[in-house]
């Protein structure tokens, strides 16, 4: 049984403790979420540290809030999968966030996962998630600190997966998030947060935490996402789409969005894609099936998860192609 080194855990209580908590360790720590992902990673060594911040106790930090007046949504980052899911304000405005969150893990994981953990989560490889002892039967690889990558020989940069399920919606839906910091917040789109670089997938400094996600004009958008994976429960995305547009009567895409998910270092967006659809109908086949030959084009996925590349590359255009299907039935989850 993997165990974890000694740690030492600081619980502050608010923002200020946080933020003195952050300054006083400066480096060599990490932040906790719900700890579903980080713990593992821990026990296997992946993280070299004995120091977390734990951001559990930190109320500012917790809560979905949706005033109708701005149709504005925000949900704090320490949020977790399963209040997620039960929010009344996501289900009467975006019911795809839930569902999405339904794709994650399995509900005792969901209960203790948190929504901004999952938007921080790190890349995945199968030559990365392991052991200690199983990692030494190959050379340091760029995410261990070496110079090779492992899954991919002679590739010159960490090809690690990005696989968190929310973020590639929450792109589609056009989400902003708020970065905290002891200098103060600051908000950007969450596209801009991925760095596509699977030894470092975000923009976050040591010194910065994720504080929440808000979303406009939420209730006048149509969005789904669909993910591919081997089993229907805790399984990790192996090839994910998702699709946002404005619903209007006509069942056009009207601005629609798409984001690859589980297919490179970070979500994708693909505007090659959007440009097909945008103004077509939903049932017009030809167009379809164009966008899906864009997605297909556009997905490079490489042997770091299991199933096969062509495989995943294939079902990013039939994951679309399931969806359209389901818009034209009227049957969408
Ligand atoms: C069996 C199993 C199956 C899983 N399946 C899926 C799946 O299908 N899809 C999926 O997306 N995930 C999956 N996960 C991963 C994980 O459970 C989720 O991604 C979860 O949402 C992570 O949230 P957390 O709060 O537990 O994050 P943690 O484990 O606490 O943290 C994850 C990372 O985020 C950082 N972090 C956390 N909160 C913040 C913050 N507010 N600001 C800055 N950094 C922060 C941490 O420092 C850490 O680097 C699975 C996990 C397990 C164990």
């Amino acid at each position: 049984m993997l165990k974890l080194p000694p740690l030492t855990i600081l619980r502050p209580q608010n923002r200020d403790e946080l933020i003195s908590g952050i300054a006083d360790r400066q480096s060599g720590f990490k932040l906790l979420g719900g700890g579903t992902d980080l713990i593992n990673g821990m026990k296997k060594r992946l993280y070299p540290t004995a120091s977390l911040i734990s951001l559990k106790r930190i109320r500012e930090l917790k809560g979905i809030t949706y005033d109708s007046s701005r149709d504005h949504l925000t949900i704090g980052a320490m949020t977790t999968l399963s209040e997620l899911i039960a929010a009344p304000a996501i289900a009467k405005t975006q019911a795809a966030i839930a569902d999405a969150a339904k794709t994650i893990a399995a509900p005792p994981i969901r209960n203790q996962a948190t929504v901004g953990g999952n938007l921080c989560l790190d890349t995945r490889c199968y030559f990365f998630n392991q052991s200690r002892s199983w990692r030494k039967l190959a050379p340091d690889c760029f995410k261990c600190g070496g110079q090779v990558c492992n899954a991919v020989p002679g590739a010159k940069e960490c090809r690690a997966v990005f696989s968190a399920d929310l973020p590639p919606l929450l792109i589609a839906l056009n989400a902003q998030i708020t970065i905290d910091s002891a200098t103060g917040e600051k908000t950007i789109p969450l596209i801009d947060f991925y760095t596509g670089d699977g030894t470092k997938p975000n923009i976050l400094h040591e010194n910065e935490y994720l504080s929440r996600i808000s979303i406009d004009n939420l209730s006048a958008k149509k969005s789904l996402y669909r993910k591919f994976r081997l089993r229907k429960a805790l399984d990790f995305p192996l090839a994910g789409v998702a699709l946002a547009f404005e619903s209007n009567p006509e069942g056009t895409f009207t601005n629609p969005q798409i984001i690859l998910n589980a297919v490179a270092s970070g979500p994708i967006a693909i505007p090659e894609a959007a440009t097909i659809l945008a103004g077509k109908s939903f049932n017009d086949e030809e167009v379809v099936q164009n966008a899906a030959a864009a997605l297909n084009a556009a997905a490079k996925p490489v042997a770091n998860v299991g199933s096969k590349p062509f495989y995943r590359k294939k079902m990013v255009g039939l994951l679309f192609k399931k969806m359209v299907a389901e818009l034209v039935a009227g049957q969408e989850a």
